[in-house]
């Protein structure tokens, strides 16, 4: 099985990355640690992170329980 959507993975830094609305919390700590994975090298869960800014604000019937 093979999505259609594969993440560029070879960049160093996604090039879609969402940006955070200054007065958001939970984005502010997401963003923050986005900045920790990539330090690491983990684009996994930067890509993940960056999901969940994204739809903080904009799939508002998907939302989850964190
Ligand atoms: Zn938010």
């Amino acid at each position: 099985m093979k999505t259609t959507m594969d993440p560029p993975v070879h960049l160093a830094l996604p090039l879609d990355e969402p940006e955070s609305p200054l007065d958001c919390g939970v984005c502010a700590a997401l963003v923050e640690q986005r900045g920790e994975a990539a330090d690491r090298g983990d684009l996994s869960r930067v890509t993940d992170l960056n999901v969940e800014i994204r739809n903080h604000h904009s799939a508002r019937r998907k939302r989850r329980k964190a």
